[in-house]
Formats: structure tokens, sequence, C-alpha cells
């Protein structure tokens, strides 16, 4: 009998995508192999193809990665020169892909890697919680249909009632899914939101109260959207899972990064109910394409949770535990902006041998 076969679509990406995706389709085969087959396709996507074509992923590219492939890999997209006319950046997918295939979840996990320097206190803690940013409706709905003028400019906020019970509920899931807070053991979610202030983020605190009943076994919790960010750094290990609009978990997950060691650490998920896309939660970081120093670990842990979602649970623990043994023995080291002393490639040549 053959090995169980699937079909991965790729985008590398700009700027430092292209050497993040190659570590990390490297490490994932190596984390598979023996076990299943990944097949790898292409697809032109981010600031470079709306440079040359005037939209940042084709129509069918799109429509490939929703039907055909059982997941995709995607690099960081961008490049700040390449701008629409309305001043925003062209090359970016977000929009296109998040709402192209409903991937309404956008799942970030934040976790310490022991041996990695951080700005926090040792007494604090171990840190290992999951932000889950919903993902095509909140302040970004209004990507690009703003109103302005010389004088003026405005963006609303909108939420469904359908879109926040659907992330309600992913988050609940996965916290059923997990072993609680670090601190305490308690599985939790917390819902955070500017209900004090927004009638929309009112709305998503109510639905959420209405629904955490259906879930007895999970603790609700609420903070408002500035508190959070001081206890994400103040009480970090009382936080398993965190449930939040768009716009606020785009922020809040950038200050989670930087409580662990920074954005070069940061996978994410973005999971609807048929398609999933998976990336680093920073951008492409164009200071550091093509030199070999950005750290690919985002990347690598993002091909992780892609084997995840494929039920690939074996492949995708070896990766993160070769992940956390090349910090904790010293093998790779960061410098103090986040960038692996070693070089991209070597940490991944350093994880791929430690896959057993
Ligand atoms: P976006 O808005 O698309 O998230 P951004 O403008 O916030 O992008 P990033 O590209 O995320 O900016 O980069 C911010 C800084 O973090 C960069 O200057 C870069 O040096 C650093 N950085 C980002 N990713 C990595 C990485 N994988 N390794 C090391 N440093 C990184």
């Amino acid at each position: 009998m053959g090995l169980p076969r699937f079909r991965i679509g790729v985008i590398e990406g700009d700027g430092i995508g292209p050497e993040l995706v190659e570590a990390a389709l490297t490490v994932a085969s190596a984390a598979v192999e023996g076990e299943a087959v990944l097949a790898y396709h292409q697809e032109a996507g981010g600031a470079k193809t709306y440079a040359e074509t005037g939209e940042p992923l084709s129509a069918a590219a799109l429509e490939r990665i929703r039907s055909e492939y059982d997941a995709t890999l995607k690099g960081p997209v961008g490049l700040p020169t390449v701008r629409k006319p309305d001043g925003t950046e062209g090359g970016l997918l977000g929009g296109v892909l998040r709402g192209g295939l409903d991937a309404y979840a956008n799942v970030r996990p934040i976790a310490s890697v022991p041996g990695v320097r951080t700005p926090m206190r040792p007494d604090l803690g171990p840190i290992d919680y999951v932000i889950v940013r919903e993902n095509t409706e909140g302040l970004y709905l209004s990507r690009g249909l703003g109103v302005g003028n010389d004088h003026a400019s405005a963006d609303h906020l909108m939420m469904t009632r359908h879109g926040v019970e659907r992330v309600v509920h992913r988050a609940f899931g996965l916290a059923r899914a997990r072993t609680g807070a670090p601190a305490d053991r308690v599985r939790r979610v917390t819902c955070v939101d500017k209900s004090n202030v927004i009638r929309s983020y009112a709305f998503f605190r109510r639905i959420f109260t209405e629904i955490a009943p259906e879930y007895p076994d999970i603790e609700t919790d609420f903070r408002y959207a500035d508190a959070a960010g001081h206890d994400l750094v103040h009480d970090p290990g009382h936080f398993d899972v965190l449930v939040m609009e768009n716009f606020l978990g785009d922020i809040l997950s950038d200050v989670g990064a930087a409580t662990i060691g920074g954005l070069g650490l940061c996978p994410s998920g973005n999971i609807g109910d048929t398609s999933a896309y998976f990336e680093p939660i920073h951008g492409s970081a164009p200071d550091l394409a093509g030199q070999d120093r950005a750290n690919p670990v985002s990347q690598l842990l993002s091909a992780a949770m892609m084997l995840d979602h494929l039920g690939l649970a074996g492949p995708a623990g070896r990766v993160r535990r070769a992940v956390r043994e090349v910090f904790a023995g010293g093998e790779v080291t960061l410098d103090a902006r986040g960038r692996p002393t070693c070089g991209t490639r070597a940490v991944a040549e350093r994880v791929r041998k430690r896959l057993v």
C-alpha cells in the first residue's frame, strides 16, 4: 500500500519569504518521510505578482488553493514600494485569501521556546496560549473600502452574528483540545474587546457570553483590549485561548510575539471549514531579504501546524520538538533583534538533523 499523498499549495512570497519557505519545505518533507508524501505546487502571489500582473493572486490560483490542495504553505508577502493608487500596499494577500477561502479563524500560538532570550522576568514562568483572531470581518473588512478626501477619512468596523459565533466556537473547541493555562492548568477562553466604548465590540462580547454555557468545562474570562495588552506582559501564564476581533488580534499577537523573543518564532494558521493556509505572523522584512539572516522558525512552525491540520500529528510533533531542542541545546542562538547568529539555512539544517 502506498503512503498517503497530500497536495500542498506553496506561495513563496516576497522579501524573506522565499528563503523561509525553502527551509520549511525541506524540513516538512524530512519530517513526513516514511509516513506520507507531500507534493508541492508553487503558486505566484504577493507584491512581485501584483507588480507584474496588476493582481496579487490570479483567480485560477485562488481556485486551486480553494479546491485542489489539501492545505497551503505561504511565505510573508508585500513590499513597501509596491503600492496601489490609494497608497495602500498592493501585494498583500490577506483580503484575497482569508475572504476567498472563508478562512475565518486566524489561529496564532504564542509559546515560549526554552533557551531563547526574552524581555520577560524569568519568574513569570512559561508562556503558552493561542490567540484566535477573527479573520474575515471586523475593522479589516474595510480594507480598500474606506472613504475619504483631503480633509477626512473613515473606515467601518463590521461584525455579523454568524462571523462572531463561528470564531467563538472555534476558540472553545481549541481550548477543549489543550491542557489549560500554564499558571494553573485551567482550560480558559478569554474574550478580548472594547465593549466599554464601541458597540460592535459589545455585540462580540454578548455573543461570546451566549455561547460560553455550551462549554461548561471551559472557564470564561474577559479583558478590554488595552488591559489584555498589559496582562499579556504582566501575567502571561494566566492565558490559554484568547478570542478577538481581527484588528485587535493583529496587534495583540505582535505583543505576544515580543514576550517570547520575537516575530520570527511565531507561526499561524488561517483555518476555515473547508480550506486552510499557514504562514508566519510577520511581514516580508525586506530589510533582511536574500541575506540568510531571517529566523525561519516562524515558517517551520507554520509547516508543523499544517502537518497537524493534515492529520500528521507525529511529524508535526517532531518538527516542534526539533525546534525546541536546537534552542535548548544552544545549537541555535538569536541576536538582540531576533536573528539567528548561524543564519537561516543553518537553522533549518540543524532542525532537520534532529528529526527522528
Ligand atoms: P506586516 O505589517 O506585513 O506584518 P511589518 O511592516 O510589521 O509587516 P515585518 O516585515 O513583520 O514588518 O518586520 C518587522 C521587523 O521584524 C523587520 O524589520 C524585521 O527585521 C523583523 N523580522 C520580521 N520577521 C523576522 C524574522 N523571521 N526573523 C528576524 N527578524 C524578523
